[in-house]
């Protein structure tokens, strides 16, 4: 069995000799194959990326420079473009769908000699909680096969759990990067919004989404972070300068860890849908932060019970006028039997390519949108989403970051959530304020429950300081992690 730290180790091992590109290519095939049952991966790249790694292995061997991700293997969600393969969101109505264009984040894999291996299971249109909502079937936790992976990146981060790659993209609107990760027990992380260029990912909602990377360490995600960041000609909404110094740099090995100001926030703490074994987990990490000289403070966050309302208003309705394109003329599914006129056409092609939550979402953005009815929901959620953004800053002006619980409960039993979708999008309480307030979060794996399930604590800080972020994640999995 091939083992590997983490990206610098495995650079170490290529370097001696000790693998090449095309050993540990064939060593991921196979392990892809013999966990199909799981499935994580809609399409793999086979042929493709054996020659990729064959390209890469003479590049080197001729003395060549080699990019900071050389050979790093990695998985892409069903929702990111790769100019030349199959595209669909895992949606029906994406169905024969090829990108023609690469989005910037693979551009900048590809540049940094990244191989990429295939592309991902996710929920539709990356609508869902439990990967369920998928057309190509649901995704299995690899810790535990009734349960679910999360979502919606659920393909992503069992891709990672189970060892299928080195590191996967994902995307995050609503914390579909940091709640697969908790779920399966790996590290899961959102930038800020604006840091990775949105250019070639399909959108749900606009002003929420962003890229987000799993992978097995904080070291790993840092490095890929740092190719994939920065500015683009492509998406305006980027940060126009490249945060410096992003890169980790192992901040124990200079003058020991510095002591943080953490928050936590009393009424995510204490809200009933926390269960109580998670609870007890974040109290303690907090307890032990405190000991090792870190100030940690509970204060009030009243706001707690209108983000989730605020965020799948503002989340549905972006997507009612994001998903309009779908109309069947131009590409993906149509139907077009018994055709009558445009109408016709349009009904049925959207009715049957949307899956039923895709449908609900559509019908519930159009609806908050819907004149009589806009100042009342819409209106009133952007007042709520602007005194979040505010309230964040003023939080960040006295601490140096956030802690929370990523999710409320472990990963749920398949199948549990399916009658119960306001259960289940309460269950986004811990996750949807990141994206609301376009702010930076991770979910690091660092307990085990008595149902034998991983989860973990999420820590977020202020807009763009990734780099507090990452390091401060790099100590608490260091000095902490008990799972
Ligand atoms: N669970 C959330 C939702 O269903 C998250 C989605 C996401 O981040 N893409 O909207």
């Amino acid at each position: 069995m091939y083992s590997y730290k983490n990206i610098s180790d495995y650079h170490q091992q290529l370097r001696n000799d000790e693998i090449s590109c095309l050993e540990a290519v064939e060593y991921f095939l196979q392990k892809i194959k013999d966990n199909s049952n799981l499935n994580a991966f809609v399409e793999v790249y086979e042929d493709e990326s054996r020659e990729r790694a064959k390209f890469l292995d003479a590049r080197r061997k001729s003395g060549a420079t080699t990019g900071k991700l050389y050979g790093v293997i990695i998985a892409l969600k069903d929702v990111i473009c790769f100019q030349g393969h199959k595209l669909s969101a895992a949606s029906k109505i994406l169905n024969g769908f090829t990108s023609i264009y690469n989005s910037t984040a693979v551009e900048n894999l590809l540049k940094e000699d990244a191989i990429i291996i295939g592309n991902c299971n996710c929920d539709e249109f990356a609508m869902g909680s439990t990967n369920e909502n998928s057309f190509y079937g649901r995704v299995k936790n690899a810790l535990d096969e009734t349960k679910v992976s999360g979502g919606s990146s659920g393909g992503s981060a069992v891709a990672v759990q189970a060892g299928l790659c080195m590191a996967s993209l994902g995307s995050d609107t609503g914390g579909s990067v940091r709640q697969p990760a908790d779920f399966c027990g790996i590290v899961g992380m959102k930038p800020s919004y604006g840091t990775i260029s949105r250019h070639g990912l399909i959108a749900y909602a606009s002003s929420f989404d962003q890229i987000g990377i799993f992978a097995n360490n904080v070291e790993d995600v840092s490095n890929i972070l740092e190719t994939i960041s920065g500015p683009d000609k492509f998406d305006s909404t980027v940060k126009q300068q490249k945060t410096v110094n992003i890169i980790f740099n192992r901040p124990e090995e200079k003058v020991g860890f510095p002591k943080y100001k953490i928050a936590l926030f009393k009424n995510a703490m204490t809200h009933e849908s926390l269960d109580s074994e998670i609870k007890t987990e974040i109290y303690n990490l907090a307890e032990s932060l405190r000991n090792d000289g870190n100030i940690i403070e509970e204060i009030d966050f009243d706001l707690i019970d209108f983000i989730v309302p605020a965020y799948y208003i503002l989340t549905t309705a972006e997507a009612s006028s994001n998903l309009s394109r779908y109309d069947g003329v131009r590409y993906g599914y149509h139907n077009s039997e018994n055709e009558t006129d445009l109408n016709t056409f349009y009904k049925k092609t959207r009715g049957l390519g949307f899956g039923k939550e895709v449908k609900k979402r559509i019908m519930l953005g159009t609806f908050v949108l819907s004149e009589g009815y806009y100042d009342a929901y819409f209106t009133k959620a952007q007042q709520v989403r602007k005194l979040l953004v505010s309230r964040t800053r003023d939080i960040f002006q006295k601490f140096d970051a956030i802690l929370l619980p990523t999710a409320p409960s472990t990963a749920f039993d398949a199948g549990g959530m399916k009658k119960d979708s306001i259960a289940m999008y309460l269950a986004d309480i811990y996750t949807v304020y990141a994206n609301l307030a376009g702010i930076p979060g991770i979910s690091l794996p660092l307990f085990k429950h008595s149902d034998n399930m991983p989860f973990g604590a999420q820590i977020l800080t202020s807009k763009y300081n990734e780099r507090t972020l990452l390091e401060l994640s790099e100590m608490i999995l260091k000095k902490y992690k008990r799972y």
